[in-house]
C-alpha cells in the first residue's frame, strides 16, 4: 500500500512522477534542486518559478502516516555554491503547518519561499524538513 498515497498526489496535483515537476526560469536551469526528509514530513516536490516577479522555490510535502503534529517542522532552504559552501540558509514553512488529513488523498501541504535576491553562484538550492529550533 506504500505507493498508493504517492499515486494519488500525483492525480491531485496533476503532476509528472519527477520530484522536479516544472522547468525553471531559463536564467536558474542550471541549479540543481535536491530535498531532505524528516521523521515526520517528506518533501515530495520542488520547483522553481518566477511568476509573479520574485524567485520563489515551491513545491509540496507530505505528512508521514504516522506523524500527528507538523506544527514542529519547518523547512530549511540552503544556497550553495559549487564548492560545496553555503551562501545563505533561510527557514520556510509550508502551508497550513498542521497538514490536514485529506479524505483519500495524501496528506499533503504546500509552500513557496522567496529567493531574491538570489546570491551569484549558487549552483544548489536544498529543501529539508526539519523539526526543532535553531539557535
Ligand atoms: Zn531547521
Amino acid at each position: 500500500m506504500k505507493t498508493l498515497p504517492w499515486l494519488l498526489l500525483l492525480a491531485v496535483v496533476g503532476l509528472t512522477g519527477c520530484v522536479t515537476p516544472f522547468r525553471a526560469p531559463s536564467d536558474v536551469a542550471h541549479i540543481q534542486l535536491t530535498r531532505g526528509d524528516s521523521p515526520f514530513v517528506r518533501v515530495e516536490k520542488i520547483w522553481l518559478e518566477r511568476k509573479k516577479g520574485p524567485l520563489v522555490v515551491k513545491g509540496y510535502v507530505v505528512k508521514r502516516l504516522e506523524a500527528d503534529d507538523t506544527t514542529q517542522t519547518h523547512l530549511d532552504v540552503t544556497l550553495y555554491d559549487s564548492a560545496g559552501a553555503v551562501l545563505r540558509r533561510t527557514v520556510g514553512h509550508f502551508e497550513p503547518r498542521q497538514i490536514p488529513r485529506r479524505y483519500r488523498r495524501p496528506d499533503y501541504a504546500s509552500y513557496s519561499v522567496p529567493l531574491d535576491p538570489l546570491p551569484g553562484g549558487t549552483v544548489r538550492i536544498e529543501v529539508r524538513a526539519h523539526e526543532g529550533d535553531h539557535s
